[in-house]
């Protein structure tokens, strides 16, 4: 297992890009083939057997439960509650950029266009092999990875920037310099506002899952960016403490 080899190269690559699939279906038996094939192939997979599943996952309700950060969501169109085509457009209307690959049994082209049009990156009909949706799955994964699936335009909030690019963050129009650690903290926790995150949490996302050490680390850090970031860092106004879970921004 490589998760008993940590300290090796290829041992940190793969676990820390490990990437987390969505999977949006109402029908167990596919939901159920997919997750399976996709967990296989060493993905991590969520499922949402609902529209209205999905939409909590995504957070796209704002509501108290955190979004987990997805790489990639494979949705039904005909759904209960929230059907395929209204999350996709949710998703884009809060500009989550996630690509998206529609698995339906809608094989019309007007479908096909329409599924596009309002914002999926890729489509698939049912029937579908196995091994066809795998291989899309993981051309979608790697325009993700090349960042062609990010927004370019900044992170704003209140009177900081983050330019993910440039590895640029500007306090009050003022550039500070952040670590490269300090950096990827502060871009995770703006690209996910008012998320709580524990230090758990944040030490498998910036630091990878065979990191040693303790969350002391992810404290330690917290405290200097704040010291760069915060107008008064005792009295922080981005990076939250939530007392009992970890940290949250803004
Ligand atoms: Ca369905």
């Amino acid at each position: 297992m490589l998760a008993n080899a940590p300290g090796t190269a290829i041992a940190e690559a793969s676990l820390t890009q490990r990437k987390h699939i969505l999977i949006v279906e109402d029908e167990l038996l596919i939901r159920d083939m997919v997750a399976t094939a996709l967990r296989d192939e060493g993905y991590e997979v969520s499922v949402a057997p609902t529209g209205q599943d999905a939409v909590r996952l995504l957070n796209l309700d704002r509501s108290a439960t955190p979004a987990p950060p997805l790489d990639l969501v494979i949705l039904d169109l005909m759904l209960p509650q929230v059907n395929g085509l209204d999350l996709c457009r949710l998703l884009r209307q809060h500009n989550n950029p996630v690509p998206i690959l529609i698995l339906s049994a809608k094989a019309s082209e007007t479908d096909r266009v329409i599924g596009l049009e309002v914002g999926a990156d890729d489509y698939l009909t049912k029937p579908f092999s196995m091994r066809e949706l795998v291989a899309r799955c993981r051309a979608l994964l790697r325009r993700q990875s090349m960042g062609q699936f990010q927004p370019p335009d900044v992170l704003q909030h209140g009177e900081l920037s983050l330019y993910s690019q440039e590895c640029r963050v500007l306090v009050k129009g003022q550039e500070v310099a952040l670590s490269p650690k300090e950096f990827r903290l502060l871009e995770l926790f703006m690209k996910h506002p008012r998320r709580v995150w524990s230090r758990d949490r944040l030490l498998e996302q910036i630091w990878g899952m065979d990191f040693i050490g303790d969350s002391k680390t992810v404290d330690v850090h917290i405290r200097w960016l704040r010291e760069k970031i915060e107008i008064d860092p005792s009295k922080p106004e981005y990076i939250v403490t939530v007392r009992g879970f970890g940290y949250r921004f803004g």
